[in-house]
């Protein structure tokens, strides 16, 4: 089986890393912890990075006339083109990157759930938003896993951006060092399942790319592999495309097995299909199987292997 490379995720500083926020204040994540000896994390905090002290009166998201604009309101201070110049700047800056983790709320880094504001000093949001720092990151790596630590506590949403991460993570770490399109085909084949669940016509593209690689140089198949390896990941698959994948590879194994481990298998895959058990149950027994039968195929697929076993198992 393969190791993981380490994907580059941005953190959010208060988050574990330092006492940066509003108040004073440090968010413990749990989560994020474990993360990191997994990953480099590259940590930002935004607001001190516009020059604002640590403790600070809080800033907050308004909404004039259509457009967002980002206060301070007890200095009156309109902090909305530092706090994009700065975002711009630094988020050119990156190089790398295979995901966000970011703090839920806040009016800079907050994915969603930010309270936006029509006045100054009214304590009644009229809408939930992002903070100003999450949008831009959203416009400029939309195709990467941006999160918050909040939304990182659903076991749906954990699993997919942890297989974004650690995928794309991979696919940079092959590209960079590739030297050869056979390289190129194994990552095809490693992910073969992962893609079919994701995305069928991803995998059929992909695949016909790869099948008619010879008309195109390395460089060129890359960049468009590329492009449609980080699209397939767009969204998180329905149960149903995961039943498909699922049953597809048990197939493999179906024919040694005795009744009771078959019965066990389909109880668990209707419990799945009811939202009743995680996808990571299913996972962990196709994997046993694989390696109980000694299918280096499958042993290989990412599907069966999408990131550290410590987060397969892992829960709030
Ligand atoms: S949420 Fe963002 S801006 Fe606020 S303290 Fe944390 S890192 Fe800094």
């Amino acid at each position: 089986m393969k190791d993981f490379p380490k994907p580059n995720i941005v953190i959010s500083k208060c988050i574990n890393i330092e006492a940066v926020r509003y108040d004073g204040g440090i968010v413990d994540n749990e989560f994020a912890k474990i993360l990191g000896s997994y990953v480099n994390y590259i940590t930002v905090c935004p607001e001190v990075s516009i020059g604002l002290s640590v403790p600070r009166d809080p800033i907050v998201i308004i909404k004039e006339n259509n457009s967002y604009k980002l206060y301070q309101p007890k200095t009156n201070l309109n902090l909305t083109d530092k706090m994009e110049e700065f975002s711009n700047k630094f988020l050119d800056s990156l190089i790398d990157i295979d995901g966000f983790l970011l703090k839920s709320k806040s009016p800079s880094c907050g994915v969603s759930g930010t309270k936006i504001f029509d006045d100054l000093y009214s304590d009644k949001p009229i809408e939930e938003g992002r903070g100003f720092f999450a949008q831009k990151a959203l416009e400029k790596f939309g195709y990467l896993a941006i999160e918050d630590e909040l939304s990182l506590k659903i076991i749906e949403i954990r699993h997919h951006f942890l297989i974004k991460v650690f995928a794309f993570a991979e696919f940079r770490e092959t590209i960079n060092r590739l030297s050869s399109v056979k390289e190129l085909i194994d990552f095809h084949q490693r992910y073969k399942y992962l893609l079919m669940a994701y995305s069928q016509r991803a995998l059929r593209t992909l695949g016909r790319l790869i099948a008619g690689q010879k008309e195109l140089k390395l460089q060129e198949l890359t960049s468009i592999y590329r492009r449609e390896f980080y699209k397939a990941f767009a969204d998180v698959p329905s149960r149903g495309s995961n039943v498909n994948v699922l049953q597809h590879i048990f197939g493999y194994f179906s024919r040694y097995l005795r009744n009771v481990e078959k019965d066990k298998f389909f109880r668990l895959l209707d419990d799945y299909r009811n939202g009743l058990v995680h996808i990571t149950s299913l996972i962990r027994l196709l994997r046993d199987y694989s390696f109980r039968f000694e299918n280096r195929y499958l042993i290989t697929q990412r599907y069966l292997n999408p990131y550290p076993e410590e987060f397969l198992v892992y829960e709030n």
